[in-house]
């Protein structure tokens, strides 16, 4: 009898010490700051990596930080992201969190509140689409017809993230090649002087081209610096 008395006192113990646990995790949780999370929301989410952080969230991150200004991020300039994310900087933590719960702990549906009640424009940031894998496939196939074209390809970003309108990065090669569209489009290539490079690309000669491919041996590093020294 005293085995069942000890057994049952075990686990009202162990059913008390349970439920303050729980208790205690609730009542003491280190609330996350939202803030972050919204600030991601109003970025494009192409994660091109343009603003020298791996993806948008870990822009989204320093910014909520106060670590990096929001004109980092140079394709959601189109979008109108500067702004947005300036606005949820600079708002009242009380007004962050009574839109993340009304939101439902939605970061769009939160980021709409906030900017619907500023007085901001409700459009969302255009997501520029990503180029599917068989499109990619598709254009990276057509350069083998057009040197031009692959050496330009060649000092692109490679990303494919679609900012230039393109289905990837070959298409906008094969694009900029036939002067169908110029190479300002490709955002982040911005950091990578594709403007520069590409108009040396258009000066250049059919037998230049072999040749900076010939000495290149397909090092994309090699190509720049080839274009570079030499035209
Ligand atoms: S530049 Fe903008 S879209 Fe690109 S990774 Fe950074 S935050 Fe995302
Ligand atoms: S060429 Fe287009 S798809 Fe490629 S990195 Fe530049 S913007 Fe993105």
């Amino acid at each position: 009898m005293t085995m069942v008395y000890s057994i049952a006192l075990l686990g009202l113990l162990g059913l008390a010490a349970g439920t303050f646990l729980a208790f205690a995790a609730e009542k003491f949780a280190v609330k996350a700051d939202p803030r972050e999370k919204i600030i991601e929301a109003c970025l494009p989410g192409i994660n091109c990596g343009a603003c020298g952080f791996p993806g948008c969230s870990g822009l989204a991150k320093s910014i909520a930080k106060g670590d990096v200004d929001f004109e980092l991020c140079l394709p959601g300039k189109r979008s109108g992201a500067p702004e947005k994310v300036k606005l949820i900087v600079n708002m009242d933590q009380s007004r962050i969190d009574d839109a993340w719960e009304k939101s439902g702990e939605n970061p769009e549906r939160a980021m709409e509140i906030l900017l619907e009640s500023s007085g901001s424009p409700k459009a969302q940031p255009k997501k520029p689409s990503k180029p599917t894998r068989d499109e990619v496939l598709h254009y990276e196939g057509e350069l083998k017809t057009d040197d031009r074209a692959r050496l330009i390809f060649n000092i692109l970003p490679k990303i494919d993230c679609g900012v230039c309108g393109s289905p990837g990065c070959a298409a906008f090669a094969l694009e900029v090649a036939s002067k169908n569209k110029t190479a300002d489009k490709c955002v982040p290539g911005k950091r990578k002087d594709v403007e520069k490079l590409t108009s040396k690309i258009l000066e250049m000669s059919e037998t230049d081209i072999k040749k900076v491919f010939a000495e290149a041996n397909n090092d994309t590093e090699n190509i720049r610096e080839i274009i570079d020294r030499r035209f």
